[in-house]
């Protein structure tokens, strides 16, 4: 063939692929056609990347169909500028998963397929890709270490390592387990059964934050010495995600770790996916291309035929329910799996009688006083960084609040600043009030920075130590805190949520929760779910190991004005399944989800008015049966770096109803041309 029309998806905001002639370069004459047969490896496939003239820009795109017509008229029609025939090309499975994604989120497919592969494959040169292909046939895996042992498992554990690996077929679980329980060990050893059940099998395992989680990481090197592991995660450099992204698309790397977007690697031997901390919000990307990592996760699963995990120890709701209606094979694991290993005892101190210090009440003074005397490891968690969440001046009532945003400018004591945490605005501790002069302005309620002054004063003795997004801004630094921990170079660790990860801290056997209750009213109705997921798996840092001859019991201790509140009680009994019931029949009566399926209209503009005039046009552009739309509000909070936010809430008992509404609607909005910046969110996870 002399030439051919192909369909490439390039990554621009129009909702469709496009068209280009591609012109056989080894067929210039008929002629020579008719002499030498055209190579047919030279043809293009779908599945190839495509380099084409957009505008007055040259795009990389995936070619996603090929045709000998077009309605593209002829002088308008143009050439490709070159077909990257050196990379194996992605596979039909891969972009069918693109286009379910783009169709589901309601995306241009090139916004999909695009993004998700690594940047230098997209920008390379091809010599430089030749290279890269080099290097990696370079990279052995290391032969010389034996692989750890497995250690044997408990019968809870047995039996779900046997139902995922043994499946066969598309079978989604649900992995159960309190903290601590081993889940850890049956995603191993399940991939290792799995691994082995054929020569080529490769195995993708999903985690919130890799940075968080380097032990999972390591315990996999040791145990799979001798198979090629990738990882995926948007903290490597180019070149590295290149490598790393390679070795999973040629079929090299057997186990894949990574975050959420490793769920659009290229993985064409994927036999068995796992999602660790199912729950996390993590999962959800939170802009471009929203989708859940979790959900696609899911569907790729279904659509290969495959197992797939979904691990936790608090299930999201969506989860929860779908194995309660047996959709998902539940698997549980009821105790930890160390010997002697318990669950930490869970006591509530009511902040009504006790007036803390620092920060600190009596009762958790003490119990921080006893870990001390034994050497023993404390936690405590409070979930807001800097030194105060804001300033204020008595005498005149100025509140250090963020001109650009509807929020607070924190104070970070050390640099003498104060920092807005939504926008990039910063600037000087001012040294008296703005308003009135005044020079004694106040710093109100405390965040990381604040407790970790006020334990030095409390235990000037103790070695304190705090993790947060700010003591860990330099690359590396995190794992480095997290080293000095568990070498025990620590008495008291203060941290934000980063502490409350995966960590199998041996040595800790006390957790304080500073000041949750703010979460227990919010307006997002998820907070609780959330709160309750984050308080247990802080909670579940303590007491891992069995406890010492001699030493505490292991004890959490909440912090709280409301002592009753159910939330509190489902935690001290550590009944996450009366609790998430108790949910769940919550948002059926009140037909939220997981029984109803929504969408969300975001706006904004420089006026709020002209936000919401937007989404009152929106109501009205298109018929709605079936599908119930909300009134057009300012989001909880409205303006973000001098922008302010509106939202439009739809929903619909029928998922495939407001699919189709979507459809039209997203079509009709985008005909309405407005200059106001919006977008479409399906499955919304903040409301
Ligand atoms: P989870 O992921 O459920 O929180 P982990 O997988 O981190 O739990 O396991 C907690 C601890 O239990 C780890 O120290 C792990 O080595 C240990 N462990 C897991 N399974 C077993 C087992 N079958 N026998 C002994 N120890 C185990
Ligand atoms: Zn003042
Ligand atoms: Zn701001």
């Amino acid at each position: 063939m002399e030439h051919c029309i192909l369909k490439i998806a390039l990554d621009t905001p129009l909702d469709t692929t496009f068209d280009y002639r591609w012109v056989n370069p080894s067929s210039t004459s008929l002629d020579e056609a008719v002499d030498s047969a055209p190579d047919s490896s030279a043809m293009p496939q779908i599945g190839q990347l495509a380099l084409v003239p957009f505008g007055r820009q040259e795009l990389m795109g995936l070619i996603v169909g090929i045709s000998d017509q077009t309605e593209v008229p002829v002088a308008k029609l143009k050439d490709v500028i070159e077909v990257r025939s050196q990379l194996f090309p992605l596979s039909e499975h891969w972009i069918a998963l693109c286009h379910f994604a783009a169709d589901y989120y309601q995306r241009p497919l090139g916004e999909v397929v695009v993004p998700a592969l690594p940047r230098n494959l997209r920008a390379g040169k091809a010599t430089s890709l030749e290279r890269n292909l080099k290097k990696l046939a370079k990279l052995h895996p290391a032969q010389d270490t034996s692989p750890n042992p497995e250690p044997p498992l408990n019968p809870a554990q047995q039996e779900a390592v046997d139902a995922i690996a043994g499946a066969q077929k598309f079978a989604p679980h649900l992995l159960y387990g309190v903290t601590g329980s081993g889940k850890t060990e049956v995603y191993l050893q399940a991939a290792a059964r799995i691994l082995a059940q054929s020569g080529d099998a490769q195995v993708l395992i999903l985690v919130p934050e890799i940075n968080l989680t380097p032990q999972l990481e390591n315990n996999l090197r040791q145990r799979f010495s001798g198979i090629q592991i990738a990882t995926l995660h948007s903290g490597m450099a180019e070149g590295e995600r290149l490598l790393h992204w390679l070795s999973s698309h040629l079929g090299q790397a057997r186990i894949i770790l990574g975050t959420r977007l490793a769920i659009l690697a290229s993985l064409p031997h994927l036999k068995m996916i796992v999602i660790d901390e199912e729950h996390d919000p993590s999962y959800k990307q939170q802009e471009g291309l929203r989708y859940s990592a979790r959900d696609l996760a899911v569907w790729r699963a279904h659509q290969l035929g495959i197992p797939v995990v979904l691990g936790s120890a608090t299930p999201s709701l969506e989860t929860w329910q779908h194995a309660k209606v047996a959709r998902y094979r539940k698997l549980e694991l009821r105790e930890r799996a160390v010997k002697d290993a318990v669950l930490p005892v869970v006591r509530v101190i009511n902040l009504e009688h006790e007036k803390p210090k620092e920060g600190l009440t009596t009762p958790l003074i003490n119990a921080i006083r006893k870990r001390l005397e034994k050497g023993e490891q404390s936690l405590l968690f409070l979930n807001r960084r800097g030194y105060a969440p804001v300033i204020a001046c008595d005498a005149c009532g100025w509140i250090s609040n963020c001109t650009r945003c509807t929020a607070h400018l924190v104070m970070h004591k050390l640099d003498h600043k104060l920092r807005c945490h939504h926008c990039s605005f910063e600037q000087r501790i001012p040294r008296n009030c703005p308003t009135c002069g005044n020079i004694d302005l106040q710093p109100l309620g405390r965040g990381t920075q604040r407790m970790e002054e006020g334990l030095r004063l409390i235990f000037p003795e103790a070695r304190v130590f705090r993790i947060d997004a700010d003591s860990t801004r330099l690359k590396g630094s995190a794992e480095a805190a997290f080293d000095t921990v568990h070498r025990g170079e620590v008495d008291i660790l203060i941290g934000t949520q980063m502490v409350a990860k995966g960590h199998d801290f041996k040595n800790l056997t006390l957790v304080g929760a500073l000041n949750p209750d703010s979460a227990l009213f919010s307006q997002d109705y998820r907070a609780s779910e959330r709160l309750f997921a984050q308080l247990m798996q802080v909670a579940g840092r303590a007491g891992r190991a069995a406890q010492k001859e001699g030493g505490n019991i292991s004890e959490v201790l909440v912090q709280t004005r409301y002592p009753d509140h159910p939330l509190y009680h489902a935690l001290m009994a550590h009944d996450y399944d009366r609790f998430a019931d108790d949910l769940l029949e919550e948002r059926q009566q009140a037909g939220m989800p997981p029984f109803i399926y929504q969408a969300l209209l975001r706006a904004e503009a420089k006026e709020l008015q002209t936000a919401l005039d937007f989404l009152h046009q929106a109501v009205s552009c298109t018929e709605h049966v079936g599908i119930t739309i909300h009134d057009p509000i300012p989001m909880t909070m409205t303006r973000v770096a001098n922008m302010d936010r509106a939202q439009l809430l739809v929903e619909s008992v029928s998922r495939p109803a407001l699919q189709a509404f979507l459809k039209e609607w997203i079509a009709a909005l985008r005909a309405l041309k407005s200059r106001v910046k919006w977008g479409v969110e399906i499955d919304p996870v903040d409301i």
